[in-house]
């Protein structure tokens, strides 16, 4: 089969960086967030609301000379666990994943106990993932849960 030369245009139109793709519409501006990326001064590409076969609506994201660590990619996963990563380099793609969820999630979330230390005092959330599938993330100071219902991200 032959690939159609538009679509391949489409993701390999950064020479270097990172296509975050596959985000749901209404996360993007959560990832852009997330990958703290209102301060990066290259090159980002935005786009939302595209067409996308499996999953409606979708937003990607193509930044220019940004190769992220794989803890960083996985902090996504939270708000868009549909994303996927792609590496590019000299316009090829040389790396492609989805994202997972992390062992580990500092800062992103808020924690959902009211009476929380984190939710009095400037100190910076920590949770363990204690279930990857339900996104059950416990606190590392109250132990109570935050549950994927309940997240609000910071
Ligand atoms: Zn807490």
């Amino acid at each position: 089969m032959e690939k159609d030369p538009r679509k391949e245009l489409k993701v390999s139109a950064i020479e270097n960086g990172t296509v975050i793709d596959h985000i749901p519409s209404r996360s993007l501006f959560q990832v852009v967030r997330i990958l703290n990326l209102e301060k990066y001064e290259s090159q980002i590409l935005v786009g939302m609301n595209l067409d996308s076969r499996k999953y409606g609506r979708k937003g990607i994201l193509k930044i220019s000379n940004k190769f992220f660590r794989n803890d960083e990619i996985n902090k996504i996963a939270l708000a868009a666990p549909t994303a996927t990563m792609i590496v590019i380099r000299d316009f090829q793609v040389v790396e492609k994943r989805a994202v997972e969820i992390p062992d580990e999630v500092i800062k992103i979330v808020k924690c959902f106990n009211p009476n929380c230390i984190t939710n009095h005092e400037k100190i910076t959330t920590r949770f363990n993932v204690i279930n990857k599938e339900e996104l059950r993330l416990q606190c590392h100071y109250c132990e109570k849960i935050t549950a994927k219902d309940n997240m609000v991200f910071i």
